[in-house]
């Protein structure tokens, strides 16, 4: 069997709302690439054309090397040197680019992927994402927090964790792939995906003519709105006796425009108000997601800990109080303050006295129900001895007096007010 080739297109368009275009495409017979660059004014058209320039140079010099080695050393280049440009101009700092990229080595595809342009195949009939977004709304979509319907509406859809920014940890996925005959592949930016559904795009790429599709995903993406830059690499897999390709291989978007200088404020296409750099936004502030949990989770924590802490002074502060009050009807005296607080008792009864509040006076029986504070324990207990004192007078249900008539002159208690004289 004969190694199979590509037949291959590419397109790129600026779309409806941007003023500049920061994604690059290239296409080869054995090599596709995609790099949706980011980080506003020149440095997105920056990024995404050093990293296509230095990962389309594969082909060049692919030679006898392993294919898998030259891809991944390649994406790694293209990252240290996004990192050295930032260190020599750091107005450009945090600039960064996706890439999408599938080499053909005649007998499968290795693949290099990182941030949220993708790759699909369409493959007798069946239509397959094969690249595995970079970004939050994924993340959620992995573990189930959110359908990929939701994904496509969500307000940080556009948030990426992972791409290429000059920075050690920006490490690409890489893969391999069979390939078969007739086998079409299609690399894109989000300006397609964000504006055309899987099911319209999956029927375009099916149509005969590569360049028709690629020109009608490209309408597509303007027609749905155009708010991004659209790019757009199809190849196919075909016998090299079908090969009929003219150029050798096609460049298309920043990487294939001369380097820009800062835009002049009043560039000749003129827009209307151009809307902030939603790109700028969405790349300037890419979080790893584990630890804005973590923090979520230690923030938490330590709220936990104040509550906490507050709670058990608030509770030391009410157990060194006492006043007196009513236990089973008697008086008692009583740890803590007279209030009620959700799931925390504040009070406790230390000591319920022989004494029934029934016996107090009216007055005192009020005073005690709603509860006579007291500086410390036997303050609390001097309290019990005075309202002890001054109960009120016993009368009739006192202990049977014997029968005689009123000839006793003894008080019926100490407490009780002097008889009448
Ligand atoms: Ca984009």
């Amino acid at each position: 069997m004969t190694d199979l080739t590509m037949r291959f297109t590419a397109r790129t368009d600026v779309g409806l709302r941007r003023s500049s275009n920061q994604d690059s495409g290239y296409a080869s017979s054995r090599l596709i690439v995609v790099a949706d660059g980011m980080g506003g004014a020149a440095a997105g058209d920056l990024a995404s054309s050093t990293a296509m320039n230095i990962v389309r140079a594969v082909d060049r010099d692919l030679g006898e090397d392993d294919p898998r080695v030259v891809l991944v050393q390649a994406v790694r280049d293209a990252n240290r040197r996004l990192g050295e440009i930032a260190s020599i101009d750091p107005s450009v700092d945090g600039m960064g680019t996706t890439l999408e990229a599938m080499l053909w080595t005649g007998e499968h595809f290795i693949t290099a992927h990182i941030g949220d342009s993708r790759a699909y195949r369409l493959r007798d009939g069946e239509f397959a994402q094969l690249s595995h977004d970079h970004t939050f709304v994924q993340s959620l979509v992995d573990e189930g927090k959110l359908t990929t319907k939701e994904a496509r509406i969500h307000p940080h859809r556009s948030l990426l964790l992972r791409v290429l920014l000059g920075r050690a940890d920006n490490e690409p996925d890489i893969g391999q792939l069979d390939g078969q005959a007739g086998d079409r592949y299609l690399l894109c930016s989000d300006g397609l995906t964000d504006m055309v559904d899987d099911e319209t795009i999956a029927a375009t790429l099916a149509l005969d003519d590569l360049d028709e599709a690629a020109d009608r995903l490209v309408e597509l993406a303007l027609a749905g709105g155009g708010l991004d830059n659209v790019t757009v690499v199809l190849a196919e897999l075909i016998e090299p006796g079908e090969a009929d390709q003219e150029p050798e291989s096609v460049l298309v978007g920043a990487a294939a425009e001369p380097p820009r200088k800062r835009p002049a404020a009043s560039a000749s296409t003129a827009t209307i108000a151009p809307p902030p750099d939603v790109e700028e936004l969405r790349y300037s502030y890419v979080p790893p997601r584990r630890w804005g949990w973590l923090r979520f989770g230690i923030a938490a924590a330590v709220l936990a800990l104040v509550v906490a802490i507050g709670a058990t002074v608030l509770y030391r502060v009410t157990q060194s109080q006492y006043f007196v009050g009513v236990s089973h009807g008697h008086v008692a005296i009583y740890r803590g303050v007279q209030a009620d607080a959700p799931l925390i008792h504040l009070n406790t009864v230390v000591d319920e006295t022989d004494l029934p509040i029934a016996a107090l006076t009216r007055v005192n029986r009020d005073l005690v129900v709603d509860g006579i504070e007291a500086r410390d324990r036997a303050d609390a207990e001097a309290t019990v001895a005075r309202l002890r004192e001054s109960r009120k007078p016993p009368k009739e249900d006192k202990p049977k007096p014997s029968p005689t008539p009123s000839s006793s002159t003894s008080p019926a208690s100490p407490s009780a007010p002097p008889p009448p004289a």
